[in-house]
């Protein structure tokens, strides 16, 4: 068994991996890259005009025969760990022939980020796995490992053939609210395998532990008992855990919880798989406010009755301004419109609950500035997606693998000086022989 990082031994984001035997080939995760080269943020729009040739030879798609076009034998399978852009964000520029390996809660986030967000990813021969259910694609088998990630539906995986053995960790970490997956992880993980894959993102970032979900619920719960106003909290409608966390924050202070269609959306199609609050009678105290934009789109692109699913939720901006004191409300930038209208709501708390780096975006120091204005007075409350070295460290002694090989990390270089397994530095496209 051989393997290649196409993309994601030196920057976060991005993330491919090549693994092939003599007979079968396939990848693990097509994702859209966070960085240029020189660091500075990816901006896709810049190459949405150019051909799939013309990607390639910009290096922005990563150059894999048969994942194109059929010239050469198609690769034998795509699996994708997780619904984030950096891990599944070129998919659609692979052809349609090609069998799609995921969780079926990933295809259905994907799904809804074409209805909502600018993003046409449309996958088809899809296959859904099952978490601690090996499958095989060809003479390589693939087991899936649940994971605790800010994403829903996170994996990852063991890939094994020819009698070698590699596990890829995808994004992880052990402080989110599905910790309980680590804990059993540890107990049951793989052992002794030729290569992890691990992830470092927060290597060379911060040593010390992470905050867990559940004292972020009680830093919620401290702000929204401060003060009698409204609080706005900017957060990913896709952080799951988080939006829990925030709901539950909610109940505990008797507010009720605004979302938007989007997010309602989002938390409607993922209660069949989790046991999360979404719009229902079960829980009253969540409600539905329509955004402008967001409302224009999906009648513009024919879903108008996506909209209709939630009128017996709705609350109108009226309402949300009369009753501000009682109001935690989920906004974004694309929200600034709506809140204009939103009167009396002036004084309030603005919490931004998002990795801080995204503070830089135009669109977020627009929403701040805005808010600002309006003697908003501004706190952060957020834990990172991604495991503390803490919880790495717990990784690679539960696998305790022959060699580590660092991936989706800035800082591959100081691997070395947390683990004592040895570690293999790559460079991206260099072809690992496992023997
Ligand atoms: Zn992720
Ligand atoms: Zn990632």
């Amino acid at each position: 068994m051989k393997f290649k990082i196409h993309r994601g031994t030196k920057e976060i984001g991005g993330s491919c991996v090549e693994v092939w035997t003599s007979t079968t080939r396939i990848l693990l995760d097509f994702g859209m890259p966070l960085v240029n080269k020189d660091r500075s943020e990816f901006d896709f729009s810049k190459f949405k005009s150019l051909t799939t040739s013309e990607l390639i030879e910009r290096g922005v798609l990563p150059d894999i025969k048969g994942l194109y076009d059929e010239t050469d034998k198609l690769i034998d399978g795509v699996i994708i760990s997780h619904a984030h852009q950096d891990h599944y964000g070129l998919l659609h520029y692979i052809h349609k022939g090609v069998k799609h390996y995921l969780g079926e809660a990933t295809h259905k986030i994907i799904e809804l980020n074409n209805l909502f967000t600018p993003q046409e990813i449309y996958i088809e021969n899809v296959l859904y796995f099952e978490k601690e259910k090996a499958f095989l694609i060809g003479d390589i088998s693939i087991t899936p490992y649940c994971a605790d990630h800010s994403a829903f539906d996170a994996y990852s995986f063991l890939v094994e053939a020819e009698g070698k053995s590699l596990f890829y960790s995808g994004d992880f970490r052990s402080h989110g609210r599905k910790a309980k997956a680590f804990k059993w992880f540890l107990h049951n993980a793989p052992q002794h395998v030729n290569y992890l894959l691990l992830e470092g993102t927060t290597i060379g970032r911060e040593s010390k532990p992470f905050k867990t979900e559940e004292e972020i619920e009680n830093d919620f719960v401290e702000i929204f008992q401060e003060q009698n106003k409204i609080n706005l909290i900017y957060t990913s409608g896709q952080n799951i855990d988080r939006i829990v966390s925030i709901f539950r924050a909610c109940k505990r202070t008797n507010k009720i919880l605004v979302v938007d269609v989007y997010v309602a959306k989002i938390l409607k199609e993922l209660s069949t798989f989790a046991k999360i609050p979404y719009p229902s009678k079960e829980f009253e105290n969540l409600k539905v406010m329509f955004p402008y934009y967001t409302s224009r789109r999906l009648k513009n692109e024919g879903n108008k009755t996506i909209l209709y699913e939630f009128k017996q939720y709705k609350i109108t901006k009226e309402e949300i301004g009369n009753q501000a004191d009682k109001i935690v409300m989920l906004v974004r930038p694309s929200m600034q419109k709506d809140l204009e209208n939103i009167k009396g709501i002036d004084g309030g708390n603005l919490i931004y609950s998002m990795w801080e780096g995204y503070l830089q975006k135009s669109g977020t120091m627009k929403l701040l500035d805005y808010l600002t204005i309006r003697n908003f007075n501004i706190h952060k409350i957020h834990t990172s997606g991604h495991a503390d070295t803490q919880t790495l460290k717990q990784m690679v002694e539960a696998i305790k693998p022959k060699n580590i090989v660092p991936i989706h990390t800035f800082s591959k270089s100081e691997y070395s000086g947390i683990f004592s397994t040895p570690i293999v530095e790559i460079n991206d496209g260099e072809t690992i022989s496992i023997d």
